[in-house]
């Protein structure tokens, strides 16, 4: 296989060594004597994997006591409404703040339930920055953010302060940064961009705040339904579980979320000095509220999109295509990327500014 450099936005890349043990895993799970995907998940194997998964959650965020961890399916995108269906109450009211495509979405499906207040937006320059500065009323029953815009890379560098619980979608950069657990209500996300394979969505939910709506709440959306099963009230979504696992594993051994913390910083550091070096190249957000995790750029001159792309092609560079609500280019460089990749697109920018 030649190496490619994968810059995905999601789906994310993987270390070789957690694709190697999880493709071992589908042919037999250790001397099991049967495949991963083909044994109970009430068998002690997967009940084991189960079990380490929502530990490792809690050792690598520090999760303090009173809070359950759990791996249920829909993606981040059912998780707007189950986060909306377990702290909106009955007739009531939940504020937002709307950093871009994740969060109006979260806004549309919260709507479904209750009235939302979007209290800031950076909508009017096509979600550029974060905004900031802005009063969360004390009325509402919750808070709602989004900790990193994927598709916009921004991120919020600090979270705001709140008399409201908070809950927070972390998709994009769980665990490449510490986070505060216990300043949260509720933190979830999709596992494909920076813990695992896609199939499984993670809650990390403050357990004294569930089951106070006062809504009658469908078993599968019930995030007090899935705690007393142990995620496991209907059959849970195996293969992504093991595999976030191993992926939680490799994080641990590579020195936990400090050290993962330092490297994204590193990569980040790396091409962002690099897109405002090279007269070609500019970014797309303000400079503040960069996300280490997804960077946007565009080419200045856009007539060298041709050859800059015929270049990165030729380098073995995969994913960074722009989303296209900004255009231009956006490299995601999740925990498992590493620093030579960056490099190596940073090789690519300096080439095509020697030959434009
Ligand atoms: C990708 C993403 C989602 C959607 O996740 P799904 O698991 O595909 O539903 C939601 N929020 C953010 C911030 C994302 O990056």
């Amino acid at each position: 296989m030649s190496k490619v450099h994968n810059f995905s936005a999601g789906p994310c890349i993987l270390p070789p060594e957690v694709l190697s043990k999880a493709s071992q895993s589908v042919i037999e799970l250790g001397n099991h004597g049967l495949s991963l995907i083909e044994m109970s998940h009430r068998s002690a194997p997967f009940v084991e994997i189960m079990e380490k998964a929502r530990n490792h959650v809690k050792e690598l965020l520090n999760v303090p006591d009173g809070y359950t961890v759990l791996f249920l399916q829909g993606g981040a995108s059912l998780g707007f409404y189950i986060s909306a269906m377990n702290f909106m109450k009955e007739g009531g009211k939940a504020a937002y703040v709307d950093t871009g495509s994740w969060s109006n979405k979260a806004i549309k499906e919260a709507k479904l339930l209750g009235d939302v207040d979007v209290v800031a937006s950076s909508e009017e320059s096509n979600f550029n920055y974060i905004p900031k500065g802005y009063t969360v009323p004390s009325d509402v029953d919750y808070l709602h953010l989004t900790s990193n815009n994927t598709i916009f890379g921004t991120q919020i560098k600090e979270f705001p302060q709140s008399s409201v619980p908070v809950i927070c979608d972390m998709s994009s950069d769980i665990f490449s940064k510490p986070v505060n657990v216990s300043d949260f209500a509720l933190i979830y996300g999709g596992a494909q961009k920076n813990m695992g394979p896609a199939g499984t969505t993670f809650y990390i939910v403050k357990d004294e705040l569930l089951g106070k709506t006062g809504r009658k709440i469908p078993s599968m959306l019930n995030l007090e339904v899935h705690k007393s099963k142990d995620s496991m009230f209907n059959t849970p979504p195996v293969f992504p579980v093991y595999v976030s696992m191993l992926m939680m594993e490799w994080m641990m051994e590579q020195g936990g979320v400090p050290e993962m913390e330092r490297r994204n910083n590193a990569k980040a550091e790396l091409l962002y000095g690099e897109i405002d070096r090279n007269p070609l190249f500019k970014g797309t957000t303000a400079v503040e509220d960069r996300s280490p995790m997804n960077a946007t750029f565009v080419l200045t001159n856009e007539s060298l999109k041709g050859e800059f792309d015929t270049m990165w092609n030729a380098a073995g560079i995969s994913g960074i295509k722009g989303h296209r609500s900004v255009g231009g280019y956006r490299a995601s460089m999740y925990n498992a990327l590493p620093l030579e990749s960056v490099q190596v697109l940073v090789d690519v920018m300096q080439e095509l500014e020697r030959k434009a």
